[in-house]
């Protein structure tokens, strides 16, 4: 980590509780490296996270105005922070389970009002911190622990689903293409109106178990393969993207 970013940090809570080759780490530093390059007052930030490993990103590393809520709630706690105090930075962090499924009505309604905050969802693909069950970003026939036949259902397309909800700034990068990541959470956090960043962040605990996959660099480099500029995709049937991920910038205003 850089000297300068240091004053960010609690940095007496370190080491994090991320596992090993967790993705939320290099999430973690990739944010405040936005926010300290384009200059935000860290003063004027509010950062709210709801339940699992995502949402230990700001609460407690973060040395600054920190809501760790309820389960799937973190928009909704943001809302109204937002609302009692339009001259806040609103930003949350949370995971695809927190986010898309207990709190999926709460994230395309905020999209839909566009509702100036930042919401960043960290997306494994997997309820890691209770242990590996299917969400709704599980692909098609995933193997999770209450999917040990195989996920029956299709995953939601989250950055489309926001994008479709009416958000003013969407993008979506894997924290492997980090300089891509940082550049668009910092336009997600200078857009007036809702932004969404969808975050790859690779679970190697829980995902790449049920993967199959056990050494974190695999899982790194099986996530890169399934990278597709949303450019490209765009002249892709359904079918060849399946199990893969357009990144890019779905929404600009
Ligand atoms: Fe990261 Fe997965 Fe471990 Fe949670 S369980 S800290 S998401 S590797
Ligand atoms: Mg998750």
């Amino acid at each position: 980590m850089s000297e300068e970013l240091l004053k960010y940090y609690r940095q007496e809570v370190f080491p994090t509780p991320f596992c090993p080759g967790c993705g939320h780490g290099i999430l973690m530093g990739a944010i405040v490296r936005a926010i300290h390059d384009i200059d935000m007052p860290w003063e004027s930030m509010l950062f709210a996270s709801g339940i699992g490993c995502a949402a230990w990103i700001p609460s407690p590393h973060y040395k600054a105005d920190t809501l760790h809520t309820l389960h799937g709630r973190p928009v909704a706690f943001a809302t109204g922070a937002k609302l009692f105090n339009p001259n806040l930075n609103v930003v949350v962090i949370s995971g695809d389970g927190d986010l898309a499924a207990i709190g999926g009505n709460h994230l395309i309604h905020a999209a839909r009002r566009n509702i100036d905050m930042t919401v960043i969802c960290a997306n494994n693909q997997i309820y890691g911190m209770t242990g590996g069950q299917v969400a709704p970003t599980s692909d098609l026939g995933d193997t999770t622990v209450t999917t040990p036949w195989g996920n029956p259902e299709p995953p939601f397309d989250l950055s489309k689903l926001v994008a479709a909800a009416g958000a003013s700034y969407v993008a979506r990068y894997s924290v492997t293409q980090i300089h891509y990541l940082i550049k668009a959470l910092k336009k997600a956090l200078q857009t007036k109106g809702f932004s969404f960043v969808e975050v790859l962040s690779p679970c190697p605990t829980q995902y790449g178990k049920f993967r199959g996959i056990k050494a974190a660099q695999e899982l790194y480099k099986d996530l890169k393969s399934r990278l597709v500029n949303q450019k490209d995709a765009q002249s892709m049937s359904r079918d060849v993207l399946r199990g893969k991920f357009a990144t890019g910038e779905f929404v600009i205003s």
